[in-house]
């Protein structure tokens, strides 16, 4: 019997990363932030105090395991089902990765707390960090990301400031377009204004293509999205589908599992995790995947969303 990871899951492939294994390290939708877009559903503990959310040499046992297991994969990402920044040991965290591996380590974060000198030091120890602006003013952050309130825009575009200063690894910045919501050239001209003064490496265009928790968060075509990109510049792209030739064989099993299970009925997000034994997390690539291929499809009825194979 494959012994159950805790924290880990993959690696999956990613749209943005190549072979991903993911780590979980902080408890289940404990974020700084609400977004609307969310595919997790709601955040249960909306805080900006971190804490120490996981035991580190747990997750480093499970990765020293899948070292020895022969593991493939492009990158360590540190990520999960809320805001991993808001892990107090995650500086710890990327010093014990480095030592048993070198597969290098990406932390996908809101960005929201690089405001903080102990966050932008404990990022700076990965080798890319993936941070997201979707606001280009107060009201729009608001709205879009409902953040906790002792946040604002302005002190999360000069937290991403401060860190490009320190950093000297590879900043990703991601840009969630929700149609509606950040689409008119005013809000675009203020997010280009804000990426000017944060520099990043690439700025990459996403949007809704997972399930998202609110009803009536509306995607954009790849056409829409490409004439935005090119509004925002030269490093801006739209994260195109991503498709690896040996990633059926990476998700095959699982994403068969989640398949047949599928064609017998509609589920749920928590059927599908109880039913195979999956987090969240991990049950979202795999529906995200078979999204992707075409193989799945989605309805909301009284609130809850459910999956049903095509
Ligand atoms: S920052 Fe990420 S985890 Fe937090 S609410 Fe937004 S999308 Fe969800």
């Amino acid at each position: 019997m494959v012994e159950k990871k805790k924290y880990l899951y993959g690696p999956v492939p990613s749209r943005r990363l190549g072979r991903s294994l993911g780590i979980d390290v902080v408890p289940f939708k404990v974020c700084t932030l609400d977004c609307v877009y969310c595919q997790l559903g709601g955040t249960t503990q909306k805080t900006l105090r971190r804490g120490d959310f996981v035991p580190v040499e747990a997750i480093l046992a499970e990765l020293r395991d899948k070292l020895a297991e022969g593991l493939e994969a492009d990158f360590i990402t540190i990520g999960g089902s809320g805001e991993p920044t808001l892990n107090s040991r995650l500086g710890e965290l990327i010093d014990g990765i480095k030592k048993i591996t070198n597969i290098p380590v990406a932390i996908l974060t809101n960005g929201t707390l690089l405001c903080k000198q102990d966050v932008r030091a404990d990022c700076a120890k990965a080798d890319v960090v993936l941070p997201s602006l979707d606001a280009g003013d107060e009201q729009a952050f608001q709205r879009i990301n409902r953040p906790h309130p002792g946040l604002s825009i302005e002190e999360l575009i000069s937290g991403l400031c401060a860190f490009r200063k320190e950093f000297t690894g590879r900043i990703w910045l991601e840009v969630f377009i929700i149609e509606g919501f950040n689409t008119d050239n005013e809000q675009i001209a203020k997010i280009k204004s804000a990426i000017g003064r944060i520099r990043p490496d690439k700025v990459q265009l996403n949007t809704a293509v997972r399930p998202t928790a609110e009803p009536g968060i509306k995607s954009l075509d790849a056409k829409k999205l490409q004439a935005i990109a090119e509004k925002l510049g030269e490093n801006c792209e739209v994260i195109a589908d991503f498709a690896l030739p040996h990633q059926t064989r990476q998700v095959g099993d699982k994403a068969e599992a989640l398949l047949s299970m599928l064609k017998r009925r509609p589920c749920s997000l928590s059927d599908i995790c109880s039913a195979l034994g999956m987090s969240r997390n991990e049950a979202l690539k795999y529906i995200v995947f078979l999204q992707q291929h075409g193989g799945l499809d989605s309805e909301r009825k009284g609130g809850i969303t459910f999956f049903k194979a095509n």
